[in-house]
């Protein structure tokens, strides 16, 4: 057995008090909204928001939902918008705009996603002054700059590093880079996250191709990224069901085995948000969801683009909920269900 103990910056005694007033002030702020909305039976009311903050990116994707294919990297470092930068000033106080709404709606969860949200980073600093638990969806390839503890970051890696580098940097715009054994992009991400103050969740979205090599990504994570405190796990959706890319069924519960027999190694610390009750919402075939309307996400989330205009039923739009392995949608279902190690788990990925 070697268990993995998630990375923890050392805090002074002040610190600690203001984290512990965090949690609080999470925990009733989350509880407060819950019981509006059962007294209330306001099915309207909300409690987290998404918001693609910026068009913007720094890394070529080969299956990016933003971008055409054919736009080269020029154009995705300016942006969807190609906006000029008086342009850009006023498309970035129209998300504030939005933000500062979402804050007056009384919004305590916010994910902040892109293009790469690292590019819009005064952006990240107001949502992490207005709401108490900000997560931030990154590529992981710009350093993690200072900031309030409100913000959590989040690193999606796609699988083993030669199988990320191969997907998500296929013009190999970060191939120079080395870090311990690492090269390329997956070497960037690990010195960043290294070199941040408080280290940084992976997001591993597993596909047909990448399920296989689960254990191996699980292990290479866990083996070279010193401030790695633990790893959420999701699956790709599509857009129709008969898509031969669309997860299936027992694909989904090899997934949770596959989770079950890294946690017999590792632990469960290392899945914070896919706890033994999360992965039964979220892989067995009893709790799949077919409608928006089933979805907690769907009903108590806001998703927003670049433009500050709804997406509809969530940030993956289009693709279709029996489809679905995000791992918000389990995750939200165990809390609800009041399972203590997946509440204990969002606690501990709500604080940065
Ligand atoms: S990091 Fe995200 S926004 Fe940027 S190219 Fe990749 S998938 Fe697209
Ligand atoms: S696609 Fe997934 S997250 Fe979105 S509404 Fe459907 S089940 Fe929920």
């Amino acid at each position: 057995m070697r268990f993995f103990v998630p990375y923890q910056r050392q805090l002074s005694v002040l610190e600690k008090v203001e984290r512990s007033l965090a949690v609080v002030k999470v925990a009733s702020q989350s509880a407060f909204r819950y019981t509006s909305m059962k007294l209330t039976g306001d099915s309207q009311l909300r409690l987290g928001a998404s918001v693609e903050i910026t068009d913007r990116c720094n890394a070529g994707c080969n299956y990016c939902y933003v971008y055409p294919p054919e736009w080269d990297q020029h154009n995705r470092a300016k942006g969807y918008l190609e906006l000029a930068a008086s342009e850009r000033r006023s498309q970035d106080d129209k998300i504030l705009t939005l933000l500062k709404k979402l804050k007056q709606q009384g919004i305590v969860y916010i994910t902040l996603v892109g293009g790469e949200p690292l590019l819009a980073k005064p952006l990240i600093l107001a949502a992490a002054n207005l709401f108490p638990v900000v997560w931030v969806v990154s590529n992981g390839t710009i350093p993690f700059p200072a900031m309030p503890r409100s913000v959590t970051w989040f690193v999606s890696i796609d699988g083993t590093p030669d199988y990320h580098n191969a997907i998500r940097d296929p013009k190999n715009l970060f191939g120079k880079h080395r870090y311990n054994a690492l090269t390329g992009m997956t070497a960037q991400i690990a010195q960043n996250i290294d070199e941040s103050d408080r280290g940084a969740y992976i997001h591993v979205t597993l596909t047909k191709p990448s399920l296989p090599h689960f254990r191996e990504t699980v292990d290479w994570l866990v083996g070279n990224i010193t401030k790695l405190r633990g790893i959420v796990v999701s699956g790709a959706a599509t857009d129709f069901v008969a898509d031969p890319n669309t997860l299936t069924l027992s694909d989904r519960l090899v997934i949770k085995g596959f989770i079950e027999q890294a946690a017999q190694v590792y632990g469960w610390d290392l899945f914070p948000a896919n706890q033994p009750k999360t992965n039964e919402f979220l892989f067995n075939p009893e709790h799949l969801i077919t409608d928006p309307a089933q979805c907690v996400v769907a009903r108590r989330v806001d998703s927003y683009n670049f433009n500050g205009e709804s997406v509809g039923k969530c940030i993956l739009r289009d693709a279709d909920c029996q489809t679905c392995v995000c791992n918000v949608s389990g995750m939200t279902r165990s809390i609800r269900s009041g399972d203590w190690a997946s509440i204990r788990g969002i606690l501990r990925t709500g604080l940065g």
